[in-house]
Order: structure tokens, then C-alpha cells, then sequence
């Protein structure tokens, strides 16, 4: 009786082994990590750092079509070979324009609603960081990172909401900074302007909570992206400011684009659907 049953069992332990090896575990997992099957999302800023990450996780690892959207139309065809590569090409669409003109926002969304017809998520990234001593502050300076990172900002969620769809619901996540709410020198207008953002998350939530539409804001500390080139003439000014940036960093280290993306595509999923309103420092 015994001997018998233990064969049963060893005959059992087969069928269920080849049971589990017909189902294809490994492409199973794959199919239940897809967060973003199915949605589509807007990245402004999309042709570089912290942008560019977050558009290749949403298309690689999450399963979402996504829109980028980049001044420099070279970078941003080059940034779309780089996310469709592993795609057939049909998981991206790049859009040339400038956050700080309506105009191009307006042919931004005229673009997603042809080829989709709505929004289910919307990055709001572009950004740029340039510094000046209190003294040495320009008009041009002021509104140069206003216009973009204020005013860019506001419009590019602003003209999206048409297309969100009612009773979808959907995510906004906007790329605010640790200069939000800690001082750092030269930093007077980039970490007023990123104030500013975090305050557009906590109106923007109660404005939104009828359309179900959650917005949070995310406050990268240090990234390794071309920003800092951007705002800094040499490479050696380069180093400082990483430097003396990182001094201040628990981690001890800058943070890569990716590791922002991650959080990102929290946000963005239904992981996160009682995240709402909230101060995401990462
Ligand atoms: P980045 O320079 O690599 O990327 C910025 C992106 O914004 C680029 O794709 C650029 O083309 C785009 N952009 C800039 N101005 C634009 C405009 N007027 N219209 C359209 N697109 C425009 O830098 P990043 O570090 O990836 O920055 C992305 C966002 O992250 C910014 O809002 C930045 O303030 C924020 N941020 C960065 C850090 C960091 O340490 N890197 C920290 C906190 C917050």
C-alpha cells in the first residue's frame, strides 16, 4: 500500500513538472511584470536623462506606447531608434517642440490624439538647470527657467487633459527637485521654479480627484544626466558641483536615470492607485 502511493506520488511529481514546463515560467513572469500594457504616455523631455530612462523602462520592461517629445529633432530621432530597437519601432513617436510654446504643444497632443485617441499617463519632465549667484541674476535667467520649467510645465499638463479619458482616470507625475525644498548655492531661481512644481501637485490633485486622475511629484536628488552640462561651462566645474552634491547624498553616490524611471513607473501604474498628491524624493 505504502509502495504504492509513493509511486502515485513520484507519478504525480512528474505530471506536475511537465505541467509547469508546458505553462513557460519564464515568459509567464515577463507577461505579469508588464505594469503598462496597454497605456499610453507622454514624456516631455524625453531625448536625454532622466526622460529618456523612463521612456525605455515604460517600453521595455512595462509594455506602454509612449510619446517623446525634445527641442533638438537629431537627438530625439536618435533617442527613438534607441527605444524602439528592441521594439519593432512601434512602441514609440517623437515630437520635435520647444514646452515653453503653446504652439508646439498644441501639435504635440494633435499628434497623440490621431495615432492614439487618448492619455493614460503623462511625465511631465522637461527641464533645464542653470544657476546664478543672488547679485549676478538676469531677466534672461529668470525667464528662461521659468518659461521652461514653470510655464512648459503647466501648459503641457494643462492641454493633455482633453485627452484623458472620463472614467479611465490616469497619472500625472511631474519631475519637481531636492532644490524643491533645500537651499543650495547660485540655486535661487531653478529651486524656485521647482517649488512652484510641487505646488501645481498639490492643487493639481484636488482639481483632478473627480476624473480620477492621480498627480504626484517626484524630487530626484543628484542624477548622473547631461544637465549639469548644460548649466556649467567646464568639466572641471563639472566635478565640483557633483562633488559637493554628493557630499550632501546619504547614498554617498549620484543616482542613475534608471533609478529614477523605477519610481517613475510606480507612480505611473496602478501599484501606486492610493499615491496621490504626493512628495516622492528619490
Ligand atoms: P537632461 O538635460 O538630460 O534632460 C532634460 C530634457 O528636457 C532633455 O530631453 C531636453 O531636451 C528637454 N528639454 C529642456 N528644455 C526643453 C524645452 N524647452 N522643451 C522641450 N524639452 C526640453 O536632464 P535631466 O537631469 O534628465 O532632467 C530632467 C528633469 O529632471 C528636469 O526637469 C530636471 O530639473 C529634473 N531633475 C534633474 C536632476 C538631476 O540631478 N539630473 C535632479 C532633480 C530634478
Amino acid at each position: 500500500m505504502s509502495r504504492i502511493s509513493k509511486i502515485d506520488n513520484v507519478g504525480n511529481l512528474l505530471s506536475i513538472r511537465s505541467t509547469l514546463t508546458n505553462l513557460k515560467p519564464t515568459n509567464m513572469s515577463k507577461e505579469i511584470m508588464k505594469k503598462l500594457e496597454g497605456k499610453v504616455a507622454v514624456i516631455t523631455g524625453g531625448s536625454s536623462g532622466i526622460g529618456l530612462a523612463t521612456a525605455q523602462r515604460f517600453v521595455s520592461e512595462e509594455g506602454a506606447y509612449v510619446f517623446i517629445t525634445g527641442r533638438r529633432q537629431s537627438e530625439l530621432d536618435t533617442a527613438v531608434r534607441q527605444i524602439g530597437k528592441n521594439n519593432n519601432n512601434n512602441t514609440v513617436t517623437g515630437v520635435q517642440g520647444d514646452v515653453s510654446n503653446l504652439a508646439d504643444l498644441d501639435r504635440l497632443y494633435a499628434t497623440v490624439k490621431e495615432q492614439k485617441g487618448h492619455i493614460d499617463i503623462l511625465f511631465a519632465n522637461a527641464g533645464v538647470g542653470e544657476f546664478a549667484p543672488l547679485g549676478e541674476i538676469t531677466e534672461a535667467h529668470f525667464d528662461k527657467t521659468f518659461g521652461i520649467n514653470v510655464k512648459g510645465l503647466l501648459f503641457s499638463v494643462q492641454k493633455a487633459l482633453p485627452l484623458f479619458q472620463d472614467g479611465r482616470g490616469g497619472s500625472i507625475i511631474l519631475n519637481a527637485s531636492i532644490a524643491s525644498s533645500k537651499g543650495f548655492e547660485t540655486s535661487t531661481i531653478y529651486s524656485a521654479t521647482k517649488a512652484a512644481v510641487r505646488s501645481f501637485a498639490r492643487t493639481w490633485t484636488v482639481d483632478l480627484k473627480q476624473r480620477k486622475i492621480r498627480v504626484n511629484a517626484i524630487s530626484p536628488g543628484p542624477i548622473d544626466t547631461p544637465i549639469f552640462s548644460s548649466a556649467i561651462q567646464t568639466e572641471e566645474q563639472i566635478e565640483q558641483i557633483k562633488n559637493s552634491l554628493v557630499a550632501s547624498v546619504p547614498m554617498g553616490r549620484m543616482g542613475s536615470p534608471d533609478e529614477v524611471a523605477k519610481a517613475v513607473s510606480f507612480l505611473a501604474s496602478d501599484d501606486s492607485s492610493y499615491v496621490t498628491g504626493g512628495h516622492n524624493v528619490v
